[in-house]
């Protein structure tokens, strides 16, 4: 910790906005998919024509409460819309529909690990709201062009209290929400899309200090990385004005990716008079203890649980089952392989060593792994029945079955020649052509020194190139030296 940290206390807390995952928008019919063709995905009542009328979607609803309950919020039985006024070309109505004062979810949590240590962030709220169009200003040179395909489209905005104490917390915050919306199969949680967007709320106290500092909000903020590195860039930046007695100013401002630092957009004077009001076009909607329980037992299995069902019913390591239920796609793509084949460890080895391994290398998420679970699943086997070890399968028969994810596993070996195809008299012959040339070592292993067994074994690897089946050689090897 450097020293500034040490004197200063960093405070966080973070609005996380999640592209709810409906088909059709939060008021009307419209798509509510990413993409499209510019205005494509647009009735009159998504470009506010007079006289239309907004009728409640709800999934959405039902999605919101999902969030909630995974973090044990309350859930308001009695709800309302609120209009949010502000002026902005891509705003068709000239407000946004979203809730004010009063929130579908209050309080809850959201466990995090961060440098070992498990705790619960607090939470403020989580309400519903529609998303604005989007402006575009790199399609002419001189005019801003809009798309409105994306207003109205549902979001749930998850706030934070000021409960975030370092950027590397936020950044595992961020993490934890990411997987949650999967999980629950709200949102994508794709941040490069947008369905995942961070604004941070900074502010910076001298430690020991009860009362918090005077924030800034930093928007933009479209990968969870760079909402780190917002963050470090904010603390160092306000704790060297404090240290030259500069006052701290509310402001809202601005991260620039290519630089790493963050500019002002608008500070506390120039903040916009929402005027609030209750929709008289939407009456309030209510929440009966009946849709909560239908909803509670309809719940997704959230990771923790997953991790538990994985050590009972397939008998994994904790730490195997801990890894595997880090991700939604990756639970899925296990379970997958599993209806093919029942080698529950092994699948599991593979995934984490192999599968894992190469993914990271080519910087690629779960989904982008070419191979369907069904051809993993044949893989696993060809290692399980002994015609392949598992070393030759996973770094030279994998390169080439990720190119060709159709072929047939066993026919890729035979054609690289990988397959430990030798019979028993093959193998016999190797051993004792290794076991003839090297008396002092067989005298050696009859006196005791059973570890020379290795050796043979790897000998006869050598000889033979790979073909001989490593269980079948330690058996004849083992025969040959007791009977001599
Ligand atoms: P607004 O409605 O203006 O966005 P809120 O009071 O609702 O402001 O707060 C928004 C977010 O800012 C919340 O996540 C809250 O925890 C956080 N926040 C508020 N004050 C501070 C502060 N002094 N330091 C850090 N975060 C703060
Ligand atoms: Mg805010």
């Amino acid at each position: 910790m450097t020293e500034l940290h040490q004197k200063y206390e960093l405070v966080i807390g973070l609005e996380v906005h999640a592209q709810l995952s409906t088909k059709s928008k939060l008021f009307c019919g419209d798509s509510a998919s990413y993409g499209g063709d510019p205005n494509t995905h647009i009735s009159p009542i998504t470009l506010a024509y007079p006289g239309t009328l907004p009728k409640l979607n709800k999934q959405a609803v039902e999605f919101a409460i999902r969030m909630g309950l995974a973090c044990n919020s309350a859930i308001s039985p009695v709800n309302w819309f609120a209009r949010k006024h502000y002026f902005y070309p891509d705003l068709p109505k000239g407000y946004q529909t979203s809730q004010h004062i009063n929130n579908i979810c209050q309080g809850g949590g959201v466990k995090i690990v961060s440098a070992g240590q498990e705790r619960v962030v607090a939470l403020h709220h989580i309400h519903l709201e529609e998303d604005a169009g989007k402006s575009i200003h790199d399609a002419h040179p001189l005019k801003t062009a809009i798309d409105h395909n994306r207003a109205g489209v549902p979001l749930i905005e998850i706030v934070s209290e000021p409960d975030l104490f370092s950027a590397e917390e936020a950044y595992a915050y961020v993490t934890e929400i990411r997987k949650l919306v999967r999980f629950l199969g709200i949102c994508d949680g794709n941040m490069e899309e947008g369905s995942l967007r961070c604004d941070a709320n900074i502010s910076i106290r001298p430690r020991g200090d009860k009362k918090l500092g005077t924030r800034v909000e930093v928007k933009n903020l479209n990968s969870i990385r760079n909402v780190k590195r917002a963050i470090e860039y904010e603390a160092e930046r306000m704790m060297e004005m404090a240290e030259k007695g500069e006052p701290i100013i509310q402001q809202t401002r601005s991260f620039d990716a290519d630089k790493g630092t963050t500019f002002a957009l608008r500070s506390k004077e120039e903040a916009n008079d929402y005027r609030y009001f209750p929709d008289p076009d939407l009456p309030p909607f209510v929440v009966t203890p009946e849709n909560l329980e239908r909803i509670k037992s309809a719940m997704p299995e959230l990771p923790d649980a997953v991790q538990q069902r994985f050590m009972q019913q397939y008998q994994l390591p904790a730490y195997d089952a801990r890894l595997l239920s880090d991700e939604k796609d990756l639970v899925d793509y296990f379970e997958a392989v599993l209806a093919g084949i029942k080698e529950y460890k092994s699948v599991a080895n593979w995934l984490l060593g192999p599968v894992k391994g190469w993914l990271n290398e080519n910087n690629l998420p779960f989904d982008k792994f070419p191979l369907p679970p069904s051809q993993l699943a044949r893989l696993v086997e060809l290692v399980a029945s002994g015609k392949i070890s598992f070393s030759s399968a996973s770094s030279r028969l994998l390169p080439r079955f990720l190119e060709t994810p159709d072929a047939d596993p066993a026919e890729l070996a035979a054609t690289l020649n990988l397959l430990q195809n030798a019979g028993s008299g093959e193998i016999e012959q190797w051993v004792a052509e290794v076991l003839g040339k090297m008396p002092d070592k067989v005298a050696e292993y009859k006196k005791g020194k059973k570890g020379l067994i290795g050796l043979f074994m790897g000998e006869v690897k050598k000889i033979s190139k790979g073909k001989a089946d490593p269980k079948m050689t330690t058996t004849l090897l083992e025969q040959k030296l007791n009977e001599q």
